[in-house]
């Protein structure tokens, strides 16, 4: 039976359910399941689901377990807690009502993980044949791609010679295999290099730390491009800087 919940922030990708308490305090757990990166605990009403993210774990632990930096959501049992850490914060608990078609609909809206199988150029081109918006802005949204920050959605796009504000519609399949690559092989390297996923966000002096000396065109505005010497550019789509060579990217 589930004794409650504590939440220590907001939400994670997306805000907790905010009446996640009321709904499974009393309730009994009839199962628990698991589907590639998504852990679903099924109640007779309803099911809660917890995604991991990219750098989520859960760890079931006594009760007395003191909270650590990260730990941002416990799911309290009779006798221990289950608790979920989340460095990176794009990892979710969601709840839906049994028998709603969002219960079902679930799984098929989320994004995918670009180191998963299933992600691949055919999915990307896909998944945006009705999507007007920017390619950048589309791999940011997480809708279709989970994990993509404004580092490594700059650099994926330089490396596969994309513009950035090319609609994603416009983008044919074998541009799309490239991306997809690039946004694979950019992951690859970062995780390799930064051996902690968090220097992602920033170093000490509030500048992102990652892999800098690899970087094509993320901050180097200005800058000549490392492939063909011109000037990097840096324009302004929604709310994040994108930095792009306009001689390498079409
Ligand atoms: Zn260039």
């Amino acid at each position: 039976m589930v004794l409650g919940v504590v939440m220590r922030t907001k939400g994670l990708r997306w805000p907790f359910p905010a009446n996640l308490a009321e709904k499974i305090t009393g309730h009994v757990i009839r199962a628990v399941t698991r589907r590639g990166k998504y852990l679903l605990i099924e109640f007779a009403h309803g099911t809660m689901i917890i995604h991991l993210g990219m750098s989520g774990h859960l760890h079931i632990l006594p009760l007395s377990t003191p909270v650590k930096k990260h730990d941002h959501f416990d799911l309290l049992l009779e006798d221990r807690l289950m608790r979920l850490n989340d460095p990176r914060r794009f990892g979710a608990v969601l709840w839906h009502e049994r028998g709603t078609t969002e219960e079902h609909a679930l799984l098929g809206k989320l994004g995918v993980e670009p180191l998963e199988p299933e992600f691949s150029g055919r999915f990307l081109y896909e998944k945006t044949r009705n999507r007007k918006a920017a390619i950048k802005q589309v791999l940011l949204s997480g809708g279709l791609v989970v994990g993509v920050g404004n580092i490594y959605a700059s650099e994926s796009l330089f490396q596969a010679g994309i513009h950035p504000a090319t609609p994603a519609n416009r983008i044919g399949i074998a541009r799309y295999e490239k991306l997809a690559q690039a946004i694979r092989r950019v992951l690859t390297t970062a995780i390799e290099q930064g051996g902690s996923t968090l220097r992602d966000f920033s170093g000490p002096d509030g500048r992102p730390g990652y892999f800098q000396n690899t970087r094509f065109v993320y901050d180097r505005a200005g800058r000549p491009c490392r492939v063909c010497g011109n000037s990097v550019q840096q324009i302004r789509q929604g709310q994040r800087t994108t930095f792009f060579c306009p001689n390498c990217q079409k």
